[in-house]
């Protein structure tokens, strides 16, 4: 830590001579004590952070097979383009005469999803995909209380949904009801129109992503609509990763009257460690009278530029192979392994799939030790454990810019560990051997959580 590297007296800057005078503050506006700031030379400070920097992994040092997230590349051009003073520079309450720019970036960018998501309008006031959700289901709630049909505060969800599908709805207010999943991981039709016979009258809405969080294509998704608006509910897309449709689909056309997109997964804003995002809300005509006010001002802006500059680097003709490249990228890569990784669901993915661990179960190696082996081979480990519907679940997500070159030598490494895992399970087990720090406590953060530095020098202290 930085306050581990202070000597007292050591100064990072120099000032000019103060040609002004003195000027005290008023005693109500002053510390009671000096701030305990850390007293660090400006190389001191620059050596630490750059060396911390590089104990991390980022899509910029390697592979980030990262399923259900989309962890891609993100051009660099792109963060040129948010870097422009013109844009950077801008304050949110200047005249809007003087920001005709980025209104007009606003309203092309808006013009650009509606063309690739088949819908009528967004709002860009969301700053990540949960609080996009959240958005949407509160459209959706507007929409049928304006209608007077209050008693719909029901809301559909998968099993295999991502976690924030429920959580947003419960934030909203509503009362989740889950659908099954059927034998090939997709929605249930039986058992949603058991829930439709039950619930109807209820149902404010049914929340999907398609493909699923298996990487599945839904492909009774106009069945599912069908029940869902004849009962008098509304159908929310959720579009986080939306890369495998580009090109290939549009949810407006297939039956969705809501949907959020996640601008810094699909048109790539770097995302790791939980910021920026941004979580644009996408609707049916007629029903962006009911946008709700979730932030001030425009949402996160910087997060658009980067979305709208790739975008344009792509062009109509170009945005069309993200999609099946991404499916591409995701098929050789299932193929390639499925002789020794558990492939539950047999058969064409979309952009993601699931492995359930090892084929060979008589190892002891685990699906955690395969993800920590991967370390050591220095690629990031896929999404493990998720979904839930598998006790090893194991989900990989290559994107579409990755060349071959790269998924072969993921493709290798993963088959390495697999020989490993029988000819030295320990090696395995105990990894990662190569890594700054090895297995950590994964619980022990979330249930005694150490915040500030205050709080980390009273535990050593105690022990
Ligand atoms: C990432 C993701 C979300 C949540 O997006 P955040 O920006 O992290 O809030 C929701 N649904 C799916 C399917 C996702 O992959």
């Amino acid at each position: 830590m930085i306050f581990e590297l202070s000597e007292k007296g050591r100064k990072g800057y120099s000032l000019p001579k103060n040609r002004f005078g003195h000027y005290e503050l008023p005693r109500e506006m002053q510390r009671a004590h000096e701030a305990a700031l850390p007293e660090c030379d400006e190389m001191t400070v620059v050596r630490h952070y750059t060396n911390l920097s590089a104990n991390n992994f980022g899509v910029d040092n390697g592979f980030y097979p990262l399923g259900s997230c989309t962890m891609k590349y993100n051009p660099k051009i792109n963060e040129e383009m948010a870097a422009l003073p013109q844009f950077q520079n801008l304050h949110p309450r200047q005249p809007a005469h003087t920001a005709k720019g980025a209104l007009a970036l606003c309203s092309l960018l808006e013009r650009s999803l509606c063309a690739l998501t088949g819908l009528h309008a967004f709002t860009f006031k969301p700053y990540a995909g949960a609080h996009g959700e959240l958005t949407g289901l509160m459209v959706i709630d507007n929409y049928h209380r304006s209608r007077g049909d209050l008693q719909r505060r029901k809301v559909v969800v998968p099993d295999s949904a991502h976690g924030t599908n429920p959580a947003s709805a419960a934030v909203c207010g509503m009362e989740i009801v889950e659908v099954k999943s059927d034998a090939n991981g997709l929605v249930s039709l039986d058992d949603l129109d058991r829930l439709v016979k039950l619930e109807g009258p209820n149902i404010a809405a049914m929340m999907m992503t398609n493909p699923n969080t298996l990487g599945l294509f839904e492909v009774h998704i106009p069945e599912i609509a069908r029940l869902i608006h004849d009962c008098g509910g509304l159908m929310y897309y959720d579009g986080a990763n939306l890369n495998p449709m580009l090109g290939a689909c549009r949810p407006g056309d297939m039956g969705f009257d809501v949907m959020h997109i996640n601008l810094h997964k699909t048109f790539s804003t770097p995302h790791g460690g939980g910021g920026p995002g941004a979580g644009p809300v996408g609707v049916r005509k007629g029903l962006e009278a009911f946008f709700p006010t979730v932030s001030p001002y425009h949402g996160n802006f910087a997060v658009m530029m980067r979305a709208y500059a790739y975008i344009l680097s792509l062009g109509r003709e170009h945005i069309k192979e993200v999609g099946p490249l991404a499916v591409l990228n995701a098929n050789y890569i299932k193929e390639s392994l499925k002789d020794v990784y558990e492939l539950p669901i047999e058969g064409l993915c979309c952009h993601e799939f699931v492995f359930d661990g090892l084929k060979d179960k008589s190892t002891g190696v685990t699906t955690m030790d395969v993800a920590k082996r991967l370390l050591d081979y220095g690629y990031h480990a896929p999404t493990i454990y998720f979904p839930l519907l598998f006790h090893e679940s194991l989900m990989i997500e290559p994107t579409e810019n990755e060349s071959k070159a790269t998924l072969d030598g993921f493709i290798g490494v993963m088959r390495t560990i697999a020989e490993e895992a029988k000819t030295q399970p320990d090696v395995v087990k105990t990894a990662p051997h190569l890594t700054p720090i090895g297995r950590v406590d994964d619980v022990l953060a979330a249930k005694h959580p150490v915040t500030t530095y205050r709080t980390l020098m009273a535990e050593q202290t105690k022990e």
